[in-house]
């Protein structure tokens, strides 16, 4: 699936050449050359992840990190450093910050693009092709299929691109509940104009695909809190 990356460089030409990298490996690069620039894009929408340079004019890679981590918001977006330095001692307060993982200058696309895919399949499950069951329940991101049942008696379930994403999502992060904002940042990407009730159809709608295999049941409405997925009857 693709993934919106944040990539925080002031450097142009590395900014041009990963942006360039990440286009080619299917991914959708937002560019900033500044923490500065980088924490007004991240108001208006969640990138899945953030390539962020180390050395920054103005704020600083590490200070950016530890806003990011420090709003409830934005905590769980995956951080990939970017470096010059190679010293220990910088890796350890890189990590130490948050970042879940570190990236030496200069690296190849392919270096790149591997680190992307185990920083996302580790923290951003929802972000890989991995096909995921639960209870007979077949979601296959990379085909875009959507089935129930077992072998041969499964039945194609055909659902919306945002029911997808969703059910993806819930897929993803079973047993524990979300609320409207948290899923709606997290799978609209944006909080800031779509109203909360959006989730409810879509939920509705959802459901109502799943129902005629009995498979609503595993979306449980947890009463003033939101959602959670669940192989257990709750
Ligand atoms: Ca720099």
């Amino acid at each position: 699936m693709p993934a919106t990356i944040l990539v925080v460089e002031d450097e142009p030409a590395i900014q041009e050449l990963i942006a360039y990298n990440l286009k080619q490996a299917g991914h959708q690069p937002l560019r900033a050359d500044s923490a500065e620039h980088a924490l007004e894009l991240v108001r208006t929408a969640l990138p899945d992840l953030v390539l962020l340079d180390w050395m920054l004019p103005g704020l600083s890679g590490i200070e950016f990190a530890r806003r990011l981590k420090s709003d409830k918001r934005t905590r769980e977006i995956p951080i990939i450093m970017l470096t010059a330095r190679a010293e220990e001692q910088d890796k350890l307060v890189g990590l130490e910050t948050g970042a879940d993982d570190y990236i030496t200058k200069p690296f190849s696309p392919r270096e790149l693009n591997a680190r992307i895919k185990a920083v996302l399949r580790r923290r951003a499950p929802e972000m890989t092709d991995d096909m995921v069951e639960i209870g007979g329940l077949r979601i296959d991101p990379a085909s875009h299929r959507v089935s129930a049942g077992h072998d041969a008696q499964a039945v194609p379930i055909t659902l919306g691109p945002t029911e997808f994403r969703l059910l993806h999502y819930l897929m993803t992060h079973t047993e524990r509940v979300h609320s409207r904002v948290q899923l709606l940042d997290q799978v609209w990407g944006d909080h800031v104009f779509v109203e909360e009730r959006t989730v409810d159809v879509h939920i509705r709608r959802l459901r109502k695909a799943l129902e005629p295999t009995g498979h609503d049941r595993l979306i449980q409405t947890v009463r003033g809190s939101g959602y959670r997925l669940s192989a257990t009857p709750g």
